[in-house]
């Protein structure tokens, strides 16, 4: 196996130019995991831990090598919450928000905050840049719209992020533990909210039309709130698998619903 070592950028895109295919290495906790079971077997990589532009957090743009040990600690209190609860405090410190959209799985933990402020991911090649809504970058599960020779450089982020921001999952357990649903609530005073939620679909699901109906309340009643999280189990489209039901995801994305938005008001 062929492993190149850039230290910047432009080593990486010159690394991607000369090898389109060769499979880029964060912190390696999706990828490691991969190789280590044999489903993956890469014959050049790329690592890209000494490449300090990709590690770099300036304001509204969060870069592809920042490590959820950072975003746990770090000013985006929705995110932070969903950092906290990605694996184990060695996941953490390796584990990286680029690392999180390059795998694209339904149960990453960062994606529902990033669907629900409608983030942008901003990719990288020797040809120039471009920048692609979440929605655009993820195309399914575990499938994404990245070409050959490009990286994910990072996420931009809405320059005014909304007042309140909640994150929540349900697991098997308290912790060390993959999301059967997640959710990201997030509210302006004015009363505009949008969720997101993981697990519960190929991609985040946006539930539009609970959010069309619960922005319309600027203080909603119990009765609203609870029309609300029916509305978003209705809007999800889980699946049964070895984690949980489908039924158990829909009840529990109603339930997250709810409850993140009480914890909002
Ligand atoms: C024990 C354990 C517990 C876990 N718990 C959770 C959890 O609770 N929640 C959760 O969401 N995840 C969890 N994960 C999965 C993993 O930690 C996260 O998805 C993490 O964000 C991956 O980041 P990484 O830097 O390690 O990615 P890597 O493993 O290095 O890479 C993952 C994929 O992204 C690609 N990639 C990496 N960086 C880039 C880039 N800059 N541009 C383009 N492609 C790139 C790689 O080629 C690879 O395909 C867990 C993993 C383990 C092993």
């Amino acid at each position: 196996m062929d492993i190149t070592r850039p230290t910047d950028l432009a080593g990486v895109l010159d690394a991607l130019d000369h090898d389109p295919s060769a499979t880029l290495l964060a912190g390696g906790t999706d990828l490691m995991v991969e190789v280590t079971y044999g489903w993956r077997r890469p014959e050049s990589v790329v690592a890209l831990r000494r490449v300090a532009e990709l590690a770099t957090w300036e304001g509204a743009f969060i870069g592809a090598g920042v490590t959820w040990a950072r975003i746990e600690h770090g000013p985006v209190r929705g995110l932070a919450q969903a950092a906290r609860t990605v694996g184990s405090p060695q996941i953490r410190n390796a584990g990286t928000i680029g690392g999180n959209l390059g795998t694209a799985s339904p149960a990453g933990d960062g994606l529902p905050f990033l669907a629900a402020v409608d983030a942008s991911v901003v990719l990288a090649s020797k040809g120039g840049r471009r920048t692609l809504r979440w929605d655009q970058f993820i195309t399914g599960p575990k499938q994404n719209a990245l070409q050959p020779g490009e990286l994910i450089v990072g996420v931009q982020l809405p320059e005014h992020l909304p007042h309140r921001q909640e994150f929540a999952k349900v697991g098997a357990r308290n912790a060390m533990v993959i999301s059967i649903a997640s959710a990201c609530l997030v509210r302006d005073p004015g009363g505009a909210t949008r969720i997101a939620l993981g697990s519960v679909g190929p991609i985040p699901i946006r539930a539009r039309r609970a959010e069309e109906m619960i922005s319309a309340e600027r203080h909603p009643s119990a009765a609203a709130i609870e029309e609300f999280g029916r509305l978003v189990a209705g809007e999800v489209s889980p699946i049964t698998d070895h984690r949980s039901t489908e039924s158990y995801r829909r009840h529990a994305a109603g339930v997250l619903a709810r409850r993140l938005l009480e914890r909002c008001l």
